[in-house]
């Protein structure tokens, strides 16, 4: 598994404050943000994907907290370079993510 399909997976399991949220004007909805946000990342977006997304990020304060979440979480592990966590590195990343959405939640 490559950290990517792990931090998707971790990214798909913090969907927290999307539920039941509908598009905006950008036309992209909380969910496709957290699918996106590694492509976007790594600069795998299309430009129009990538305008898309910014747009949304322009109207959305949960979906900027995530990304900059994740940027941290992509720069803790190396950044885009094919780097695999390994099992303590995810577990302290899920750590992290906890806390994170625990102050959330507060
Ligand atoms: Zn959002």
């Amino acid at each position: 598994m490559t950290w990517k399909d792990r931090l998707g997976r971790i990214a798909r399991g913090q969907r927290g404050h999307v539920a039941g949220a509908a598009p905006d004007s950008s036309g992209l909805t909380c969910q496709e943000l957290v699918e996106l946000v590694t492509d976007y990342l790594e600069g795998a977006l299309s430009l129009e994907d990538r305008h898309r997304f910014e747009a949304h990020l322009d109207g959305c304060g949960g979906c900027r907290a995530y990304l900059e979440q994740m940027r941290g979480t992509v720069l803790a592990i190396g950044g885009v370079a094919g780097v695999a966590l390994d099992p303590a590195m995810s577990q302290r990343l899920m750590a992290s993510f906890r806390d994170w959405r625990s102050r959330r939640d507060v």
